[in-house]
């Protein structure tokens, strides 16, 4: 008991997903010996979840420890090539199955009522008393209120997006796995580079005068749903201010960039909103660069945007593309700015 209080004090007292993850493991590990254990952050999309195992310890007795903000492919699986974690999803309740030789795999949901968050995973050995059983649910539902509690600090309360607050940290995890190699080129250069979009609701205000604040707030909510559906699930977005949208595209070259955001400025366009039947968007987006600042970054992806504005709104502008296309001047960079991704 003492010491399962001991790790939820430990665990209580972070902030941070990939520690909080650490410390979890810790007291899995600690508590109930698992033979192998995996935590998967899950990411639903319309059509599926994926789940990503940012924490663990492997068949081999390898114990991982992944950056859980940057979801890594290769470490990424649809729930639908594992049963039991499908079931645990589709039932959002735990579910077992027996291993040779008597051990369990469990798999534990972690869930809000509209979403499920993680699944923990373990194998447990032949001998699990109920007293332990109990410890380790007890555990788990504790994590999960955490996890609950960080969420929601974490989200714009209007549209559950990630808010403006926490732009600024995932971008410096972004670029902080970004470290060159002794080239100065970043390890996932062949895929291209990250991308950073902003997107604005072209002629909000008149949403709002025309219809009223309430409907203006439930086009808001519907459109950045339409925007979390056009992008890929390891794509980040937030609701940055009023009606205005940030995203962080994972790496890609830039013609690809512009379809995703083409695609996503023409869902918004094909769109049907109640009451208020059409409403267009305007997405200005950049290159990141090694050592951007937040403000660096979407200064340049704003300077396209108001290009966007300026030429009809309702379309997508590339601040790199403008430049080399000289319809505007490049900004002054910053010392020591280089391309790095
Ligand atoms: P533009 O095409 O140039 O972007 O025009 P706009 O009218 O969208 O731009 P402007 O920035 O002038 O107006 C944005 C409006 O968004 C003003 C404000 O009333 C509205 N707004 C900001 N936050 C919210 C919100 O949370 N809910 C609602 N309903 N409206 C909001
Ligand atoms: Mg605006
Ligand atoms: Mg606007």
């Amino acid at each position: 008991m003492l010491e399962l209080t001991r790790h939820v004090v430990r665990i209580s007292a972070r902030r941070d997903r990939t520690e909080i993850n650490s410390a979890m493991l810790d007291a899995l590990l600690d508590l109930f010996a698992p033979g192998e254990l995996t935590i998967h952050r899950c990411y639903p999309s319309r059509r599926q979840t994926i789940a990503f195992a940012c924490a663990g310890v492997g068949r081999d007795g390898q114990r991982f420890e992944r950056n859980a903000y940057l979801p890594e492919h290769r470490y990424c699986r649809s729930l639908d090539s594992d049963p039991l974690l499908r079931q645990c999803a589709d039932t959002q309740a735990p579910v077992l199955s027996a291993l040779d030789g008597g051990a369990q795999r469990i798999v534990f949901p972690v869930s809000r009522p509209d979403q499920l968050l993680y699944l923990i995973d373990l194998n447990l050995p032949v001998t699990f008393p109920p007293e332990q059983r109990i410890a380790l649910m007890g555990l788990i539902e504790y994590f999960g209120n955490h996890i609950g509690l960080l969420d929601y600090g974490e989200s714009d309360t209007l549209t559950g997006l990630a808010s403006r607050r926490t732009f600024d940290k995932h971008l410096f995890e972004l670029l902080g796995q970004a470290h060159p190699d002794e080239t100065g080129r970043r390890r996932g250069s062949a895929h291209g580079s990250h991308w950073l979009a902003v997107c604005d609701i072209d002629h909000f205000k008149r949403v709002n005068d025309d219809f009223g604040h309430l409907i203006g707030d439930e086009v808001l909510i519907m459109a950045s749903q339409v925007m979390r559906d056009s992008l890929r699930f390891d794509d980040q977005l937030f609701r940055f201010g009023g009606e205005e949208f940030i995203a962080l595209l994972q790496p890609t070259d830039a013609a690809s960039a512009q379809r995703v955001l083409e695609r996503f400025r023409r869902n918004i366009e094909q769109q049907v909103f109640s009451r208020v039947g059409h409403v267009t968007i305007s997405v200005g987006f950049s290159r990141l660069l090694a050592n951007d600042t937040p403000t660096n970054a979407i200064d340049r992806a704003d300077e396209a945007l108001y290009y966007a504005k300026r030429h009809g709104r309702n379309r997508v502008d590339g601040y790199e593309e403008l430049v080399a296309s000289q319809a505007i001047a490049p900004r002054q960079p910053a010392t020591g700015e280089i391309e790095l991704f």
